[in-house]
């Protein structure tokens, strides 16, 4: 029974009394993204398991231990996505967005699923928002995706957040690090992880973002990519650089970011935090230059970033910055008898297609317990009518904050009810600013 009434662990209600926040940075993030060129892209939740095991790397953490995969009724491999670049990757292709104007830029907030260890910041359902460019070689692709996550956290306020960058060069640089890597992990293999000891032989660079303590510790002395990428990448890396600098983008060079998926290659980056605990990255993301290749598309270099809004919530919470409440009730309409009521339904639907926001009685209260769950529901004015009311077609407007009264004609009060509420807006805030000499009958009269 109790089954019944318990969320599967590792998962989250976000109730309305809260979800407000969710909404305010996710509208926040896709209108940035939006200035940006970036357009929304919704994909399925769930994909074919291949596209995951080819996209995100068979040698991945993700793939290997975090996936929920089960057959369906037709025996199909299904996986829920861990991620959102490959699914955007493999809708890229399947609507051959390869032949329209490039780069191709999108952007999406998904839920994502991944079977972890359910701790503070650490979900096994969490949601994504993130950007993907496709189509973009030049490193001031690379420099405008950092870019656009900067905005959004300076938009929001957020601050101490450490912007680390790396290069993990591309697959023909790679290969000499990984011989070196191989080398120095070799000496040590008897310590490593099992996961990691079978990595040393399929993907050595996997070793370095292992979370466990003794893995994390030997890889502290392992060599350092910058060391070993070609040219053509420190080209690459150190013009990324130049636009960041540029742009006054601060950043620290950070050689042993190696990011949990397989597809990154060159740039790669992480926004951190030490205001949240271990689980301190909140965004993180990089070049895939070869993923679209490896899901059978053309050679089309691209780029993004995924940033965990439940972690950039606990972080905005961590630095008090206040999510702006959205507005409550601005008037609710208290009916007292049977055909009160019908006339308090429609006044209340015309003042709602005015654009206000007004709710009366729809479970028969008396009057007394009608305006206590006003009081309860945060509204702003109130207008109780009775028979009396209806017959003179005037009612009493009580402003509930200070008890204020004003006569109103019920005929025109959805029509100039939120004229009224503006005008109430400006005089306090004119109050606010303590304008004096300006005269308001004049501010208000050209509203
Ligand atoms: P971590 O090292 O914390 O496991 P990751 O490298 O697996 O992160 P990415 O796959 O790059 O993370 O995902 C991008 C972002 O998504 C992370 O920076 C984080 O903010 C968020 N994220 C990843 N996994 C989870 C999770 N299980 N719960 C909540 N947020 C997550
Ligand atoms: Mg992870």
């Amino acid at each position: 029974m109790a089954l019944v009434t318990k969320a599967i662990k590792g998962t989250q209600d976000i109730l309305p009394s809260e979800v407000y926040k969710n909404q305010f940075i996710e509208s926040t993030m896709l209108e940035i993204a939006d200035k940006f060129g970036f357009r929304e892209l919704r994909t399925p939740v769930f994909e074919h398991t291949e596209l995951f095991q080819r996209g995100v790397g068979e040698t991945t953490d993700v793939v290997q231990k975090e996936m929920y995969t089960f057959n369906d009724k037709g025996e199909r491999s299904i996986t829920l996505r861990p991620e959102g670049t490959a699914g955007a990757v493999r809708a890229f292709l399947e609507h051959g967005l390869f032949n329209e104007a490039l780069p191709q830029k999108f952007c999406y907030v998904l839920n994502c699923y991944r079977y972890e260890k359910p701790q503070a910041g650490r979900w096994r359902e969490f949601q994504q928002f993130g950007v993907e460019m496709l189509g973009a070689a030049h490193p001031a692709a690379d420099a405008e995706i950092i870019s656009l996550a900067n905005e959004i956290f300076a938009f929001l306020g957020v601050e101490n957040l450490r912007l680390e960058l790396n290069s993990i060069g591309c697959p023909e640089c790679r290969k000499n690090y990984h011989n070196a890597l191989k080398e120095y992990f070799e000496a040590k293999k008897e310590n490593l992880c099992p996961t990691c000891l079978e990595r040393l032989g399929k993907n050595p660079m996997r070793i370095l973002d292992c979370k466990s303590p003794i893995c994390k510790e030997i890889s502290e002395g392992a060599p350092a990519i910058l060391d070993y990428i070609c040219d053509d990448c420190s080209a690459h890396f150190e013009s990324v650089r130049k636009y960041l600098d540029k742009m006054n983008i601060e950043y620290v060079v950070n050689p042993r970011i190696v990011r949990g998926l397989d597809y990154y290659t060159r740039t790669v980056f992480e926004f951190v935090s030490t205001d949240i605990g271990a689980q301190g990255t909140v965004c993180g993301g990089g070049r895939y230059d070869g993923l679209v290749e490896e899901l059978g598309g053309p050679h089309t270099p691209s780029l993004g970033f995924a940033l965990g809004t439940g972690r950039l919530l606990m972080l905005m919470a961590a630095q008090g910055i206040e999510i702006p409440k959205p507005n409550g009730c601005d008037i609710y309409i208290a009916p007292m008898g049977e055909n009160a009521s019908y006339e308090a339904a429609a006044i209340t639907a015309d003042l709602r297609a005015n654009g206000v926001s007004a709710q009366t009685d729809v479970v028969g209260r008396s009057l007394k317990a009608q305006m206590k769950y006003a009081d309860k529901i945060g509204a702003k004015y109130t207008v109780v009518l009775g028979d009396n009311e209806i017959e003179n077609g005037k009612a009493n407007l009580k402003n509930m904050d200070n008890g204020e009264i004003t006569e109103v004609e019920l005929a025109d009060l959805a029509e100039n009810f939120m004229n009224f509420l503006v005008q109430q807006a400006t005089l306090s805030l004119a109050e606010s600013l303590d304008v004096e000499g300006v005269d308001l009958s004049s501010i208000l009269g050209s509203i």
